[in-house]
């Protein structure tokens, strides 16, 4: 059996080695290292995919959302809506840019933003709502985007963990993740279903005006060379990164079904498990499965960890500690919060291996010792 990992980026890399190789090699003899023609090509391909009519490429998926709600012209002292259960990112560039995060909490079956907590949490200076498709599972969207337009509020999609996530409407329609809100932000990074070898990340929208606001921010505030009308930053996507990502986003709807494979493979092996609740996935998404997360009851969760540790099976706390009760936010009064699923899950959730290169006998192995501990 090859070594178990949470993410196997190696054996990915090798499928499409020949292609890859041919690629970076085509941008070193090109020498368009900043803004070469693939960084076009990729935007492009990319928005016709995720079904938007603008891609902006950026530096990384934090610089996204930053440069998002920056472009959104949202101001000191307003108040921006996210989940306190998610990646930092989400939120540490609310405050980074002196907006005001209010942290709601999350559905405890798809741990997304619970949309009753969202209308609750806005007073008169909400100005935007950041919902989070964590571990690849639609936020409700339907409900989000009516609340947001009721108190015409600015929705944020942050996308890094659903690329490839649909959503299903009540009247039927289907919308990818990311393409729903007034801005959709994604990342890169190496272990995201759309990963390249590097950083890199995107922002995506429909609306021509927001779409020229935010290629000016992501570069110097600037449209004509030298002229800079606004206060922007320096937010690129490498040729080399595009040229790679060309590459894989052909490749993603394998690698989400893959990912499914996997997930279906799981919910099989601990199928019901009085202490193991498999991801519960809602009738209006298709999970992506970025992570597979378990809830554990009357389990110790630290020691299972420590177990499969021993075992050489990689697992994670995603996340440890709550956005709002980190250290960064005390001062915001993070911990005045009342998040009580939030901080459940966060005692009770552990995520498994997930990629595109499973094997079945991993898996075996995976769940025979989950259930080994659990059954002890
Ligand atoms: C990864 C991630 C980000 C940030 O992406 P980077 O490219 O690492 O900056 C933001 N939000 C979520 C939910 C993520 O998982």
């Amino acid at each position: 059996m090859e070594p178990i990992q949470m993410v196997d980026l190696k054996r990915q890399y090798h499928r499409i080695k020949q292609e890859v190789d041919k690629a970076v090699l085509d941008v070193l003899e090109s020498s368009a290292f900043i803004n070469g023609k693939p960084v076009q090509d990729f935007a492009e391909q990319l928005a016709a995919y995720n079904e938007v009519k603008h891609v902006i490429p950026c530096a990384n998926g934090t610089d996204a959302l930053q440069i998002a709600m920056m472009a959104l012209g949202l101001q000191p002292g307003d108040e921006v809506i996210t989940p306190s259960f998610t990646y930092i990112a989400t939120t540490e560039v609310v405050a980074l840019l002196g907006l005001k995060p209010v942290f709601v909490d999350v559905d405890a079956q798809h741990f997304c933003m619970c949309p009753k907590k969202l209308e609750a949490a806005i007073t008169p200076r909400t100005k935007a709502i950041v919902p989070v498709h964590l571990y690849g599972h639609a936020a409700p969207m339907e409900q989000i985007l009516q609340i947001a337009e009721k108190h015409n509020l600015f929705v944020i999609e942050d996308n890094a963990q659903g690329i490839g996530g649909q959503y299903l409407f009540n009247n039927g329609t289907v919308k990818k993740t990311g393409s729903m809100g007034h801005v959709g932000c994604t990342s890169f990074f190496p272990s995201k279903n759309l990963g390249c070898y590097g950083d890199g990340g995107a922002m995506m929208t429909n609306d021509d005006a927001l779409a020229e606001k935010l290629r000016m921010v992501a570069n110097h505030g600037q449209k004509v060379r030298y002229y800079h009308e606004m206060v922007g930053c320096n937010s690129r996507l490498d040729t080399l990164q595009a040229a790679i990502l060309k590459i894989k986003l052909r490749e993603l709807d394998e690698y989400i079904n893959r990912r499914r494979a996997a997930a279906d493979y799981y919910d099989n092996g601990f199928a019901g498990h009085d202490k193991i609740t498999t991801p519960f996935r809602a009738g209006f998404s298709r999970h992506v499965f970025h992570q597979y997360t378990l809830k554990l009851e009357g389990v110790d969760r630290d020691a299972l960890v420590a177990y499969l540790a021993d075992k050489k099976i990689p697992s994670m706390i995603y996340y440890p500690v709550p956005a709002h009760r980190q250290n960064m936010f005390a001062h915001l009064g993070g911990t005045l919060f009342d998040l009580p699923t939030t901080d459940w899950l966060t005692e009770r959730v552990v995520s498994l291996p997930i990629h595109t290169e499973l094997d079945a006998d991993q898996q075996d192995f995976i769940i025979e010792q989950v259930l080994a501990f659990v059954n002890s």
